[in-house]
């Protein structure tokens, strides 16, 4: 039954419902491999291993309007977002070994690597760490640039298909 059958005033609730308030968020994932070790952990996490990451950014903002532009229609190209992952975070993680700053012995070793792709981290490198190490530093990465209130909402971070962390903003 198409809107028209309906008695008028359920035609006027349906037209109510469409123009409710909401909130806009996309998302775009990327992924990377990455080395890493928890070194204090009481079983098999404490050995060297890698993961192959993968990582959610959520942004929210306003449906660009502009007539004409690029962007229109869009509270972010996924493009740019997956532009600016890779430049200020994915590309320096991908192929590295994550390491903890206290984590002597193997910060070590990794300098001891000619050239070795290492990112030192302040923090032990498990999932909700990196996912908040993540946010921090793309945070201040997407910009508003079309005036639309774009921002970063949340960070997910997958150590494995079935293991992930959210930083969500507070
Ligand atoms: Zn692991």
């Amino acid at each position: 039954m198409g809107i028209a059958a309906l008695h008028p005033s359920y035609r006027a609730i349906i037209r109510a419902n469409q123009s409710t308030q909401t909130d806009m968020l996309i998302t775009r994932r990327l992924e990377f491999d990455a080395g890493h070790r928890i070194p204090n952990h009481n079983s098999q996490c404490k050995h060297l291993h890698g993961h192959r990451y993968a990582i959610e950014i959520t942004l929210s903002g306003d449906v660009i309007t502009n007539e004409g532009l690029s962007e229109q229609g869009m509270v972010m190209d996924f493009t740019d977002v997956k532009r600016i992952a890779k430049e200020k975070l994915v590309d320096a993680w991908d192929h590295a070994f994550l390491v903890y700053r206290g984590d002597k012995p193997v910060c070590d070793f990794l300098a001891s690597l000619p050239n070795h792709k290492t990112v030192i981290l302040n923090v032990v490198p498990t999932a909700e760490n990196l996912a908040q190490a993540a946010f921090d530093i793309l945070d201040p990465a997407y910009q508003d640039t079309y005036g639309n209130h774009l921002r970063i909402e949340r960070v997910r971070l997958y150590e494995t298909p079935n293991n992930w962390a959210d930083c969500v903003r507070g």
